[in-house]
């Protein structure tokens, strides 16, 4: 599981606050940066800010964490690593859970499923290959914008999964014939 990207700086400027335990992290400290978001996410969140006028900074939408080294990095390692990791898909059933999003990042995937099921719906009922190759182009630039992919449905699910399974033939068809 990829949680971030880990930097060990040494602490400039003024104090931060440690995200486990809540002590300072002084300046010239050593410690560790967890870059959560970052690249397209960052992009998309910033983004979304932007619109409602709210993007301050060019780090506007970056999600890191300060943390000690000793301790505090590990601990909230396994913290994250509970939270998003199968001991807690087996325990609830079902599927396994989308990671601890704030309400952007929910706001923003949202969005992204809302968009995806309406592409499907249009491919479902299209019947120029033009249009469904186009249409099949859109839905691959949402599905790279998802950071964390839509499950496949449940065995349960048969409308879903025949659904599904129409729009891929329809594509595959339609790009064979363009091509
Ligand atoms: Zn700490």
């Amino acid at each position: 599981m990829i949680i971030g990207i880990i930097h060990v700086n040494r602490k400039k400027g003024r104090p931060s606050r440690c995200r486990i335990c809540k002590e300072d992290i002084s300046a010239g400290e050593v410690h560790a940066v967890v870059i959560m978001r970052y690249g397209k996410g960052q992009e998309a969140v910033f983004k979304l800010r932007a619109t409602q006028g709210k993007a301050m900074t060019k780090k506007s939408g970056l999600k890191y964490r300060r943390l000690h080294l000793k301790d505090c990095l590990a601990m909230w390692l396994v913290t994250v690593y509970h939270y998003r990791s199968e001991a807690r898909r087996e325990r609830k059933g079902g599927r396994p859970p989308l990671p601890i999003m704030d309400l952007e990042e929910k706001s923003i995937r949202h969005k992204l499923v809302r968009r995806r099921a309406e592409v499907l719906r249009q491919i479902n009922a299209a019947d120029d290959n033009t249009r469904i190759v186009k249409l099949a182009h859109r839905l691959e630039e949402i599905q790279d914008k998802l950071e964390i992919p839509v499950t496949p449905p449940h065995e349960r699910n048969l409308h879903r999964r025949m659904i599904l399974g129409k729009v891929d033939r329809k594509i595959t068809a339609a790009k064979e014939e363009q091509s």
